[in-house]
């Protein structure tokens, strides 16, 4: 229910109710004690699984490792159903621990965050938000999701369409009736490729409208029988060291093999067994997919060999192959039947690349060579990548200066936790720490707990404002530059590079040194009396001039 026009005074203030922020709720208030409000611009909380309704969304990580770890009771209530669970599954799942761990009561829903600001003499964030909320706190945790600023494309004459116009992670409530109807969909990222074969066998006409195509594998995708299910909890705490030790967050084993440690036969032998299990975990077949040009060369040689068997018409095969860019340097799908679908007799695939899109009508789509009668356009064209969120709400620190200006020229922070001039202001798996280069799951906990420690030592201290200090934030941003620079990410124009969005700054944003080297610095920084933060007590009032 949303409270309008209220205020919030609070030790925290949380924005965003996804599994980042309610995780930061339940840490701090059950387990630390603090008062904490969460704003959050949905309905109702989810995050990134309230919004991405459309058809045939689902995790593409094994639900078992994409779930909460701080319950065992909750470990054991809750049952999977599929091993990569749909949308709203997932939804009934933060809905489930919501309300198992009554939560609600701390979240305001439908408050989207428009300002905060830091007050320096009083030591406190007052943040606004659209609907007249407001809230003060001495601490602002920004749990806003790397993917949760939608990407819109500007389509000359959208506006004119008649028909419907859709986009996948701003998918509408109520149902969506697109049986019979002549439906395009433009973008063929993780989104697309879920969506195109779900809806395919219900539309009249689906047109693909495709600028760069993706590597996607099999996702093998299936329903867990009730033996599957007891045998995944008996596995459970095994799985959970994995995830935690692993530099991925997955519970995929860590190989020391390399491609070429293989002869052309072993490798094939290899690739193939991946083919038919790992699903996303494929990337990690040999551990120098993403650093030899060589060993990429022949993960993507085996992938495109695929796709040709999967697709009936050699050349519309060839248009589906990625050829630009290395496997895994660009987000890799996973699909169940993406690419036969394009063996359907109702499915159309347009190259953009080749003849670009240049506009809708009331009834079109154009592109530089034809003119596609539809009902409905979806656009599956993605996000306003991991520094979206936090730039979309004017976030003001130290001196008057917003966050937009410090990160002008891309992201700046430090451990991807703090940003320098921002005080007492965290980031929840953002920019400058794995993040998206892994299960992100993983990185919100590890994030909750290192930073609710941080806040009740800097308290127990009494030095509860903290900061970044300028130095340790620049010498991260050259560790975050380091980790990346010797790696095949940098040769893709994917969103970790921040090229998804015209203007915005080139950097490689997510940093790749892997979960489990990053989670080992963080300890240091904590063991080392959280080296490379500065932390002072509050003001005190008394001392302020009359
Ligand atoms: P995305 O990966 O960024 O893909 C966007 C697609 O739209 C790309 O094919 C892109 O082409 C195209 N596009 C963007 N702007 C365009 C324009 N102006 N004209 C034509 N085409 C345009 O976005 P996404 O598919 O929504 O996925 C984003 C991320 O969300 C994924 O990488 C994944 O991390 C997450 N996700 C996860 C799941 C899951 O767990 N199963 C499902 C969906 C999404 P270019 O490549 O040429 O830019």
């Amino acid at each position: 229910m949303s409270n309008t026009q209220t205020h919030h005074d609070v030790d925290v203030v949380v924005v965003g109710a996804g599994f980042a922020g309610l995780a930061m709720l339940r840490e701090l208030r059950d387990e630390r004690g603090m008062s904490v409000r969460v704003l959050e611009a949905g309905d109702d909380v989810g995050g990134v699984w309230y919004w991405n309704r459309y058809p045939g969304a689902r995790c593409d990580v094994d639900s078992t490792d994409y779930s909460y770890t701080f319950s065992p009771e909750l470990d054991e209530e809750w049952n999977w159903s599929e091993r990569y669970a749909t949308q709203p599954e997932i939804l009934r799942y933060v809905h489930h621990v919501a309300d198992r761990f009554d939560l609600r009561r701390d979240v305001t829903t439908g408050a989207r965050v428009a300002t905060a600001t830091w007050d320096d003499d009083a030591a406190r964030w007052d943040v606004t938000c659209e609907d007249g909320t407001t809230a003060r706190g001495r601490y602002l945790v920004m749990a806003t999701g790397c993917l949760s600023a939608v990407k819109r494309p500007q389509v000359e004459g959208i506006e004119d369409f008649t028909g419907q116009v859709l986009h996948t992670a701003d998918w509408p409530r109520e149902p969506v009736d697109l049986a019979g109807k002549r439906v395009g969909v433009i973008g063929t990222g993780s989104s697309g490729i879920q969506v195109i074969p779900r809806i395919a066998p219900e539309v009249e006409e689906l047109v693909v409208f495709q600028r760069t195509p993706a590597f996607s594998v099999p996702a093998h995708h299936q329903v867990l029988s009730d033996a599957e299910r007891a045998a995944l909890k008996l596995s459970l705490p095994e799985r959970r060291e994995m995830l935690r030790n692993s530099p991925t967050g997955l519970s995929v084993p860590v190989t020391r093999r390399g491609a070429l440690d293989d002869d052309d036969a072993a490798r094939e032998r290899h690739y193939e067994e991946q083919w038919h299990s790992a699903g996303f975990g494929f990337l990690l077949a040999y551990n120098d997919l993403l650093v030899s040009h060589e060993a990429n060369r022949t993960a993507s040689d085996f992938i495109r060999g695929k796709i040709a068997e999967r697709v009936n018409d050699p050349a519309l095969a060839e248009k589906l192959s990625p050829h630009t860019y290395p496997y895994g340097a660009k987000r890799p799908c996973v699909d169940t039947g993406y690419y036969e679908t394009f063996n359907r007799e109702n499915v159309t695939l347009v190259d953009i690349a080749e003849a670009p899109l240049t506009r809708a009508t009331a009834t079109t789509l154009e592109t530089t060579d034809a003119a596609y009668d539809l009902d409905v356009i979806v656009f599956a064209t993605g996000f306003d990548a991991m520094t979206g969120s936090l730039l979309k709400p004017t976030i003001t620190g130290r001196d008057g200066v917003t966050l937009k200006e410090h990160w002008a020229g891309g992201p700046l922070t430090y451990l991807g936790l703090m940003t320098a001039g921002f005080p007492n202001m965290f980031i929840i798996a953002g920019p400058g720490s794995p993040s998206l280069l892994g299960n992100v799951m993983v990185s919100i906990e590890q994030h909750v707990d290192w930073v609710s420690a941080l806040l009740v030592d800097s308290e127990a201290a009494g030095t509860p404002v903290v900061e970044a200090t300028a130095e340790a934030e620049a010498e991260w941003v050259e560790r975050v530059n380091a980790a990346a620079a010797p790696t095949l990410y940098m040769e893709a124009a994917s969103y970790y590079l921040g090229a998804e969005i015209e203007g915005k700054p080139r950097v490689f944003m997510p940093y790749a040194g892997g979960l489990r080297r990053y989670r080992r610095e963080c300890d240091e920084v904590a063991r080392d009396g959280y080296r490379g933060f500065r932390r002072s007590p509050e003001p005190s009032t008394d001392l302020q001039p009359a």
